[in-house]
C-alpha cells in the first residue's frame, strides 16, 4: 500500500512518522505532478484549513484530488483535515465537501483551545486524544458513523471511504487510529 500525505502546510511530518512506525510506504503530495504515480489512500493533516485549501487551489490540487476522494479513494483527514472534507463548515469555508458532516471550526474557543483526553473509540477502546484548535463535527448525515464522542461532542466519523477525526492521533504514541484507517484502506480494496 502507498498513502500520499498532503504536505502543503501543517502536521504532515508526524503522519509520515506514523506509517514509518507500521512499516507503510508513504510520499508526500506538494504539487500537481506528485499525483501522476498512482496510490492507495490519502491522509489530510492538521494545520490551519482556510491556508490548506486556498493552497490547494493555487497548486491545481483541489479537482484532482476531489474527484479521486469522490470515486472511491481512502482518505483520513485529521483536525483541519476533517474540515477539509466537511459538507457545511461553520466559521470557514468549506474546501472538498465530500462528507456529509457539518463541522465547527475553533470549536473549544481559546481557553480549551488545547487539551488532551483519552476516551473510546469504536472498536479501539479507549485511546489517547491530542486537541489543538480543534473543529468538533456538529452533526452528521444518515450514512456517517460515529466513531467517538467527547463530552458528547462528535470528534471522530466514518462515511464510505471518509475517515474523519478533530483530534491528532498523530501527536500520540498510540498506532490504533492509523492501524483503523489502513485496514479500512485494506478492505475497501478488497
Ligand atoms: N483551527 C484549525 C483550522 O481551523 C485546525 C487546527 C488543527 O488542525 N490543529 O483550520
Amino acid at each position: 500500500m502507498r498513502v500520499g500525505i498532503l504536505a502543503l502546510q501543517g502536521a504532515f511530518v508526524e503522519h509520515a512518522a506514523m506509517l514509518d512506525r507500521l512499516g507503510v510506504d508513504h510520499f508526500e503530495i506538494r504539487q500537481r505532478r506528485d499525483l501522476d504515480v498512482p496510490f492507495d489512500a490519502l491522509i489530510l493533516p492538521g494545520g490551519e484549513s482556510t491556508t490548506m485549501g486556498k493552497l490547494l487551489r493555487d497548486l491545481d490540487l483541489f479537482e484532482p484530488l476531489q474527484t479521486s476522494i469522490l470515486q472511491g479513494l481512502p482518505v483520513f483527514g485529521t483536525c483541519a483535515g476533517l474540515i477539509l472534507l466537511a459538507r457545511e463548515v461553520e466559521g470557514g469555508i468549506p474546501c472538498f465537501g465530500t462528507m456529509d458532516i457539518c463541522a465547527r471550526r475553533n470549536a473549544y474557543g481559546r481557553q480549551l483551545g488545547s487539551f488532551h483526553t483519552e476516551q473510546p473509540f469504536d472498536g479501539l477502546g479507549s485511546i489517547p486524544m491530542t486537541f489543538i484548535r480543534a473543529p468538533y463535527i456538529r452533526s452528521a448525515g444518515p450514512d456517517v458513523r460515529i466513531l467517538a464522542r467527547v463530552d458528547g461532542r462528535i470528534v471522530a466519523a466514518r462515511q464510505d471511504n471518509m475517515l474523519a477525526t478533530a483530534f491528532h492521533p498523530e501527536l500520540t504514541e498510540s498506532l490504533a487510529v492509523h492501524r483503523y484507517f489502513l485496514d479500512m484502506a485494506l478492505s475497501l480494496a478488497a
